[in-house]
């Protein structure tokens, strides 16, 4: 059998079942990170994420962005469990060719978003390769009431999301296709470069998460990563849940509205399937909603939208368009080994 007849996620499912859960495991394979009892109250949180020359990057790209790519993927993770990251290492793998410079760049991508969130670089290791390939590795911690799994979420739930969700991809299609550019009036230039740093230089949401946290209303959260609906689907089969989730109500920013017009696309596609957005999709109780908006606008600025309800697991996961009529929603996003 190939990866591709079962997919990385297939695969992954595959792997895990095959692993007994050891002394000390809370949570292993199948969430952000796993959590690991250190002793007393406090829970240790890890992460690790590869980025691999020609398959998520080209040498052309900022190795500056590149850097603080690498290393926001695991911030965002540890978010998503409700931890706060302190500390990560870098496995870098690379051709003898590439200058200082470019490592020197990369290096400070990473250390830039580290500073912000108060992370040290505290190892790694490096290997000669074809490919360049930046593996990192996150550590975080959270208080062991506060972590939020994939799985919790209980029909009845809402849905939630921070931010917007399609900036990422249209930030994209504009670094893709830089001839979209000129055809975007000059009104909007400020526009595209809003979008393009939300795709190159993304912020974890990790204010945000602790802010959703110290509320104690949210049942299961994970990162938009793949994609809103890939990532629903691994909320649903992790809870055991259905979900519907409302078109309308899918936050698009006015900046990837505006593109999506210009280009003659459509900003739900973005937002749906597009992936890379590194905000935060989380269930909680109804009653907890206004607060948990509140907080979190307070604390960080960044408003919070109910997009959907969590419903029984016979229900299916459902997009419920604006004129009433239901899609089946199937799990779109990234996937690696994908057939195509
Ligand atoms: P995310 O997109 O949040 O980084 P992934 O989809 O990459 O999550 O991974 C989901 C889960 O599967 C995580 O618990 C991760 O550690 C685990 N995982 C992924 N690949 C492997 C692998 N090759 N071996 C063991 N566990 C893996
Ligand atoms: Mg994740």
């Amino acid at each position: 059998m190939r990866l591709s007849e079962i997919g990385e996620f297939g695969l992954i499912r595959r792997l895990a079942k095959n692993v007994a859960r050891g002394p000390g495991v809370i949570e292993g394979i199948g969430d952000d990170a796993c959590v690991l009892d250190i002793g007393g109250d406090q829970v240790l949180l890890v992460t690790i994420d590869m980025l691999v020359e020609g398959t998520h990057f080209s040498r052309g790209i900022s190795p500056r962005r590149l850097g603080w790519k690498a290393l926001a993927v695991g911030l965002s993770d540890i978010a998503a469990m409700g931890g706060m990251p302190g500390y990560f290492l870098v496995s870098l793998a690379i051709p003898q060719s590439v200058s200082v410079e470019y490592v020197d760049e990369l290096y400070q991508g990473m250390l830039d978003l580290a500073s912000r969130f108060g992370v040290s670089l505290v190892g790694g290791d490096t290997v000669r390769s074809d490919a360049i390939v930046i593996d990192v590795t996150v550590l975080g911690q959270a208080s062991r009431a506060d972590v939020l799994l994939r799985s919790g979420a209980r029909p009845g739930d809402l849905m939630l999301v921070t931010g917007h969700l399609g900036d990422s991809a249209a930030g994209l299609e504009l670094l893709l296709k830089p001839a979209a550019l000129d055809v975007i009036p000059a009104r909007d230039a400020s526009c595209a470069d809003a979008l393009i740093r939300a795709h190159t230089e993304p912020i974890p949401r990790v204010a945000e998460s602790q802010a959703i946290v110290r509320t104690g209303g949210a049942t299961a959260m994970i990162d938009i990563s793949d994609g809103l609906t890939s990532e629903i689907h691994h909320i649903c089969e992790r809870s055991s849940v259905g979900a519907r989730i409302w078109a309308e109500r899918v936050p698009v920013s006015v900046e990837a509205r505006a593109l999506a017009r210009t280009l003659d696309k459509d900003p739900l596609s973005w937002a749906l399937d597009g992936g890379e957005d590194y905000e935060l999709l989380f269930t909680a109780r109804p009653g907890m909603v206004e607060e948990i908006c509140k907080a979190v606008k307070e604390a960080t600025g960044t408003d919070v939208t109910v997009i959907g309800e969590v419903l029984p697991l016979g229900e299916g996961i459902a997009l419920i368009h604006e004129d009433g009529t239901a899609e089946r929603i199937d799990a779109g996003g990234f996937n690696h080994f994908k057939a195509t």
